[in-house]
């Protein structure tokens, strides 16, 4: 009932459209934010049928949410961000959304627009043909994934307040169209080592903030050490802590004032944030020689569902692919511990996200269409 085409037209037009997340914004990014897209979806969604809903996440980037009525009580949703990373080191296809050699090309392409294309030719062939979907269905556009997937509560939130009883949730991701059911959560935590500066030919002046923070740095990795030797999660294997930015110093011949370290904690369920942050932040008074100032700058919890249900079993046999676990994190963190079951699903590979070069096969736009298609009861 599609022509093949007209995924890879949808998508085309989406890349065309910047929505990039004003926190990797530049001078080549267009407009930055996703308001833009959004105010087209509003559009498209009630074109379509729908009954739409907006919720202002930030001021002029809104979360954009279509509903579409089925012939069950049931509930089915699709999470998919409409923002992308930045695009400053990109090549001309930027928002090109060049079709060629069986692919779509430019900024958002696989990731993950590639999801929405397919989603808004299925709505249009719907509404065309004037099919009902089986359960009601729920498109959530959202907005903010691009920073840390922090907005990601936000239209959970929305979904409790609403009370849609949901069912079943794909979180639109890059994954070959293989269900994708857990992956680590992670804490990040910011240290600033306080001491005192003085010429470097009187050491004995100053305090050095360098010295005492390697201190630190050095407890992080016994502490990574202790935690991996933990026994792991079946699946998801052990936590881990790794530091990943060190600044201090002023000038070659100063005693450094200051000194600030990044840390990342990768968590597997079971994992407490609060009792984590406590233990961090007691390890670091207790190891630093001089006083240290620790902040969380974020986190998000672990996502993990059983791959042993109907549905997982179904979205095997639809995608060719057995289940599995993914290495990076998503908005599906905000759904753990939810009466519905939740999966990461959609088009293309992660290898072809975020790169200067960005493009995805017409091919998995035709299998997610296919895969959506048995899911949506068409
Ligand atoms: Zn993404």
């Amino acid at each position: 009932m599609i022509a093949p085409n007209r995924y890879a037209e949808w998508l085309s037009q989406l890349v065309q459209m910047p929505s990039v997340n004003p926190t990797q914004a530049g001078p080549h990014s267009g407009p930055p934010g996703e308001g833009y897209l959004a105010a087209h979806l509003v559009e498209w969604f009630k074109q379509f049928g729908a009954e739409v809903h907006v919720e202002d996440v930030h001021p002029g980037r809104p979360n954009v949410y279509g509903l579409w009525r089925g012939q069950t009580d049931r509930w089915i949703a699709v999470d998919v961000h409409i923002d992308t990373v930045g695009v400053e080191q990109m090549n001309d296809d930027r928002f090109s959304g060049r079709i060629a050699n069986g692919r779509v090309y430019g900024r958002g392409a696989v990731d993950t627009k590639a999801s929405l294309g397919v989603i808004l030719a299925l709505l249009e062939a719907m509404h065309q043909h004037d099919l009902t979907p089986q359960a009601n269905l729920l498109i959530a556009a959202t907005v903010d994934e691009e920073n840390g997937a922090q907005s990601a509560p936000i239209f959970a939130r929305w979904l409790r307040r609403q009370q849609i009883p949901l069912s079943q949730l794909i979180i639109a991701e890059p994954t070959l169209c293989c269900p994708v059911y857990g992956h680590k959560g992670g804490i990040r935590f910011e240290f600033t080592v306080t001491g005192q500066a003085s010429h470097s030919s009187t050491p004995q002046l100053g305090q050095n903030a360098v010295t005492a923070a390697a201190h630190l740095v050095l407890a992080l990795d016994q502490e990574d050490q202790r935690i991996q030797a933990l026994p792991p999660h079946p699946e998801l294997g052990t936590s881990t802590m790794t530091v990943t930015i060190i600044h201090g110093g002023t000038g070659s011949n100063v005693v450094p004032d200051s000194c600030q370290i990044y840390a990342g904690w990768r968590s597997v369920p079971g994992d407490d944030v609060a009792e984590i942050t406590a233990r961090i932040q007691a390890l670091a008074e207790h190891s630093c020689p001089l006083p240290v100032s620790m902040t969380v700058l974020g986190s998000i919890e672990p996502f993990y569902q059983s791959p042993d249900t109907a549905w997982l079993r179904q979205l095997a046999e639809w995608s060719g692919f057995k289940p599995t676990i993914a290495p990076y994190a998503t908005n599906a963190w905000a759904h753990s511990g939810q009466p519905y079951e939740c999966v990461v699903l959609g088009p293309g590979s992660i290898d072809q996200a975020h790169r200067a070069e960005e493009w995805v096969e017409i091919s998995e736009l035709e299998k997610l269409a296919r895969i959506y298609t048995h899911w949506w009861g068409l």
